[in-house]
């Protein structure tokens, strides 16, 4: 066994089971494992307490931890955050579960660089909208690396963003899914009725995707 796993160490804020909640894997059950720490300070923020609420934890002890748990190979893992691209070492974790034999996805604000993850897993990689507060944040050159697999998303919360989001796929065109998820937040889904008539008007390419957790669980954490 490689040294590093034994001594590199990630600030890692809780380890769940559940069942994917957005995007085009939803209602796949998924090992979670949430990253501490984020770059960003968006409006709408559902994970503010994985900014401080975490620990160091090596990557010896994390895949111990998915197996006692009796998480197989072959099932997804799902890493979140917070960010999990801010902490250098992520990738060393990525490499190790892939080897181990689960399916990863990733999900990353779009602000840093996702050039050297692992081409087997999936990203799920935020654009961050006007209404984030964070949208000069977004790291634009990383969407030409996304493969036919990974996915792409927009938060959607007013008509603002939304021109932002359709600017943003114009001209970048991306060859991977879109997705425009509205920010439920304390809003109605009912509230996004415009959004879904919006996009049939436009004829646009994109799957328009509620956060089914929210829903049914409504804005708790899941551990
Ligand atoms: S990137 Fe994610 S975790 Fe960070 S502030 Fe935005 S919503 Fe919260």
């Amino acid at each position: 066994m490689q040294s590093f796993i034994k001594e590199k160490r990630l600030n890692i804020c809780e380890f769940f089971i559940s069942h994917q909640g957005e995007g085009r894997l939803i209602g796949e059950l998924m090992y979670f494992i949430r990253f501490g720490g984020c770059n960003l300070s968006c409006s709408w923020c559902d994970t503010n307490y994985a900014k401080h609420d975490f620990k160091e934890i090596v990557i010896f002890d994390i895949i111990k931890k998915i197996k006692e748990d009796g998480w197989d190979k072959g099932r997804w893992i799902c890493i979140t955050g917070g960010e999990p691209l801010m902490q250098k070492d992520t990738g060393f974790l990525i490499e190790e579960l892939v080897k181990e034999g689960y399916k990863i996805i990733i999900e990353t604000n779009g602000s840093y660089p996702i050039e050297s993850l692992n081409k087997k897993i999936m990203i799920s990689m935020d654009i961050k909208c006007p209404s984030s507060g964070e949208e000069k944040k977004n790291l634009l050159s990383n969407i030409s690396l996304l493969k036919e697999k990974d996915q792409l998303k927009f938060v959607i919360d007013s008509e603002e963003d939304y021109i932002y989001a359709v600017d943003i796929i114009k001209k970048y065109k991306p060859r991977c899914l879109c997705i425009f998820q509205p920010q439920l937040g304390n809003n109605n889904p009912k509230d996004f009725k415009w959004l879904f008539d919006r996009c049939k008007k436009d004829l646009l390419d994109v799957r328009v995707i509620l956060q089914q957790h929210k829903i049914v669980f409504g804005d708790v954490r899941c551990v």
